[in-house]
């Protein structure tokens, strides 16, 4: 099991889905999570829950496109925890369109919540973690950041590729300063996000036939992932892409 005890966490994205199970299992194994997340109900919903079983967890609403908003943020947390630790860069969304009719507002919007929300993490909390002597920070791209088998993920792959390669050169400002920088590369998981596809029967099928385990991802299948590169057992990992698909890439 990673440790994570005592360690301060910031999720994006950590009221639904795959933030949400994040934040459930690193409160559960002693962090303290802050919920970052554009949806102030649900957020504020799942850190009163936490809370009320003993754990340590908080809320700020953030919308990652903000970049004055990630300043506020941060100075919070601060203000509360005199550290942040790691920050899980997993807030996206997803958007799914032939190139024909993809416009390029609607490409523009995907950009701008996955990359530019991404970059603007890091940017927010490099200076906080060098000042502390080091941190962790996680991207969360996807199977979408290494093949393109499904129609329509024009910008959605071109979102995640992105993420993908600004870890690896974010990775390389901040090693000096014992920072380490990481991306995650989930294949089908199990949220509201993925709700879509399995309400459609064949692309489930096409889904999870190209899937070696043949199922989806539990969402916490992930957050162990990312559990991992936060805790100190990962101590030598920096700019990797972590890919956990079931297989999903590897025929
Ligand atoms: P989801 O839609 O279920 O949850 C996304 C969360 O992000 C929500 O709580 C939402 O309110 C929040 N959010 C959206 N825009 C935001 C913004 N501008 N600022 C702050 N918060 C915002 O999605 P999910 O399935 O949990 O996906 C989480 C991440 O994992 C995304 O980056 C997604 O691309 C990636 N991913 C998901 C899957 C999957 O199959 N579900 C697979 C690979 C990668």
């Amino acid at each position: 099991m990673s440790k994570l005890g005592g360690k301060v966490i910031l999720i994006t994205g950590g009221a639904q889905g795959l933030g949400e199970a994040h934040s459930r299992l690193f409160a559960g194994r002693g962090a303290s999570v802050v919920i970052a997340d554009i949806d102030s109900i649900a957020g504020l919903e799942l850190a009163q829950e936490l809370t009320a079983k003993g754990l340590v967890a908080s809320f700020q609403k953030l919308d990652v496109r903000d970049g004055a908003n990630w300043a506020q943020v941060v100075e919070d947390v601060m203000d509360r925890h005199h550290r942040i630790d790691a920050l899980v860069n997993n807030a996206g969304i997803y958007l799914r369109a032939p190139l024909e009719d993809l416009s390029s507002k609607q490409f523009a919007e995907v950009m701008e919540i996955n990359v530019n929300g991404t970059f603007l993490g890091c940017k927010a909390v490099a200076p906080i973690m060098r000042r502390l002597g080091g941190g962790v920070i996680v991207n969360t791209g996807s199977i979408a950041a290494l093949v393109a088998n499904l129609d329509g993920e024009v910008a959605y792959c071109a979102s995640k590729g992105a993420i993908k390669m600004l870890t690896k050169a974010v990775a390389s400002d901040l090693a000096k300063y014992n920072i380490r920088v990481n991306s995650v590369h989930p294949g089908v998981v199990q949220t509201p996000m993925a709700a879509e596809f399995f309400k459609n029967p064949e692309l489930t099928r096409e889904l999870l036939g190209t899937t070696l385990m043949k199922r989806a991802a539990a969402p916490a299948e992930i957050s162990e992932a990312i559990a991992f590169l936060i805790s100190d057992s990962a101590s030598f990992m920096t700019g990797s892409d972590l890919v956990v698909d079931g297989g999903f890439t590897a025929v």
